[in-house]
């Protein structure tokens, strides 16, 4: 059977070739086949019933809707169970490992929670009266303090609300750096490695994007670098650890050279994780650096919740940061527009001051860990990637020789003449009870897989996922196709029409668009 949106509704469809017995119901056991809230009630069969108003005059001077607002006509119990069951059909880090490389996907502990529902953080308004949020102000204050110690960085700006955006932050700073010594220059290098965000928020700033290769050790080709540089390049983005999982050992001569042609150095932090309390990237050149707070500092990720993106600044770039900016003042802590009388602003990022939520829990995360914590997190990360590599070395081929960082990275050379995709790999790990790994990314190598497994799984899940994959390599080996191109057979969906999905997003439902999309 297929809904009105073309979806197969019964498990005879939706696992083709699976060994579920096919059900009434289309349920599989007690995992229910859930249809959207608009196909489960009808509008109008709604839970209660209100008396007509005989005549009754309203204040929405002739802006009351005329027709009617066509919400499912469901009760409370079959809305929480709607929801209840579309949950269960989520994985989560809360489920199990989340071995998606460039992500750090790490477990969000509890007491960051706790601590990000106090009333005096959760229930505030941004506009309330600064006397009035002076706890509040102080995290941001001692939050800041904590990312400009551990980056050995002067400035920082805490208002981005991602990666992405602290990526256009430093970006705009660095223009605004350049147009106030009246040098507007054109071009930003990036590595061919580079996670897509970087070619977009440069392009985005209206600059030209230039790619850099990578030498066969998967690092920045420096000569290549060298000969781009030149009174035309803004800046260099760089990525340290990059998403190969390899540190940029050759990061001094890289800074040397992008300074000596005038230009700013940009590092993309994602991966800070692996480098946390160990390195500092101000000790290494750089201009200006985000941090997902997401990532490193465990705040939640994706649809748990929003991201947050704080950047860190060089001396060179701390006057044309975004405002407003924390400040001690004889009152209290105060936000504050100008800083110093010759700072030069590139102005707001966001109409307020960012992420409250995500202040509280990454600082939470910060004080309960320690300083020497927080090195052991970057430790204990590197050595579960490391342990993770040498577990699949053998069946799996690693793209670069010798240690990683805080990920693995292996091609799909592993797969040659076996039929078998990376994509395939990835559909029959979900059948394993796993949720892929990062898949052809990054771009260099040769049906990527990349693997990041962070500090806070323990031995026994790495054990389990690497003797998993291991079995799967060698089920690729000898020839078992069949299974590989079926998967995934046990979950509630299987293949799905990801061009057409990207292509013709279908994401709101309307009752005769939707039946014109399924047909
Ligand atoms: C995650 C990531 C980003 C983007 O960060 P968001 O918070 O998702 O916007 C940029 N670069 C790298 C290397 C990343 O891993």
């Amino acid at each position: 059977m297929m809904n009105r949106q073309g979806r197969p509704t019964a498990p005879g469809e939706a696992t083709a070739g699976a060994t579920t017995a096919m059900t009434f119901t289309g349920h599989r056991g007690l995992e229910h086949e859930e249809p959207l809230l608009f196909e489960l009630g009808d509008p109008g069969r709604s839970g209660v019933d209100l008396p007509v108003m005989a005549s009754a005059s309203n204040r929405l001077g002739g802006l009351e809707r005329t027709q009617a607002i066509g919400l499912a006509g469901l009760s409370e119990p079959e809305a929480v169970r709607h929801f209840t069951r579309l949950s269960r059909k989520n994985y989560a880090i809360d489920m199990g490992i989340f071995p998606l490389g460039s992500c750090t996907m790490k477990h969000n502990p509890r007491l960051n929670e706790k601590m990000a529902r106090l009333p005096g953080f959760a229930d505030i308004h941004p506009l309330q009266p600064e006397s009035t949020v002076q706890g509040a102000l102080q995290v941001m204050d001692v939050l800041g303090h904590w990312l400009r110690t551990l980056t050995g960085m002067p400035a920082v700006a805490l208002s981005p609300k991602a990666g992405a955006h602290g990526e256009l932050c430093g970006l705009m700073a660095i223009r605004a750096a350049l147009e106030a010594r009246g040098d507007a220059r054109s071009v930003v290098l990036v590595p061919e490695s580079a996670h897509g965000t970087n070619p977009a928020t440069a392009a985005l700033c209206g600059y030209q994007v230039k790619s850099i290769p990578a030498n066969d050790r998967g690092r920045v080709d420096l000569g290549a670098l060298r000969e781009e540089l030149g009174p035309d390049v803004a800046a260099f983005m760089l990525t340290n650890p990059n998403t190969c999982g390899l540190f940029e050992d050759a990061i001094l001569e890289i800074a040397d050279a992008v300074h000596g042609a005038g230009a700013l150095f940009y590092c993309d932090g994602a991966n800070f994780n692996a480098i946390v309390g160990k390195v500092r990237p101000g000790d290494l050149g750089i201009d200006a650096m985000h941090i997902n707070l997401h990532k490193t500092f465990s705040t939640p990720h994706g649809g748990g919740g929003p991201g947050s993106g704080p950047v860190v600044f060089s001396e060179a770039l701390a006057p044309y940061i975004p405002v407003p900016n924390v400040v001690h003042g004889p009152d209290g802590l105060r936000l504050v527009e100008q800083v110093n009388e010759t700072d030069a602003s590139f102005g707001r990022l966001t109409a307020f001051h960012g992420q409250m939520g995500m202040y509280v829990r990454a600082l939470a995360y910060m004080l309960s860990h320690g300083a020497d914590g927080l090195r052991r997190v970057a430790e204990d990360a590197v050595l579960a990637a490391n342990y993770v590599l040498a577990g699949l070395s053998e069946e799996l081929t690693p793209s670069f020789e010798g240690p990683c960082m805080h990920e693995a990275l292996f091609d799909d050379r592993f797969l040659k003449g076996t039929g078998v995709t990376t994509l395939d790999f990835a559909k029959a790990m979900i059948d394993e009870g796993f949720h892929p790994m990062t898949m052809y990314f990054p771009l260099v190598v040769q049906g990527a897989m990349l693997i990041e497994p962070t500090e806070s799984e323990s031995k026994r899940t790495l054990d389990e996922f690497i003797a998993a994959m291991v079995s799967l390599a060698r089920a690729a080996k000898s020839g078992d196709v069949e299974r590989f191109k079926r998967a995934p057979a046990l979950a509630p969906v299987r293949r799905l029409d990801e061009t057409t999905a990207a292509r013709r997003p279908v994401l709101r439902w309307l009752p005769e668009e939707s039946e014109e999309a399924a047909r």
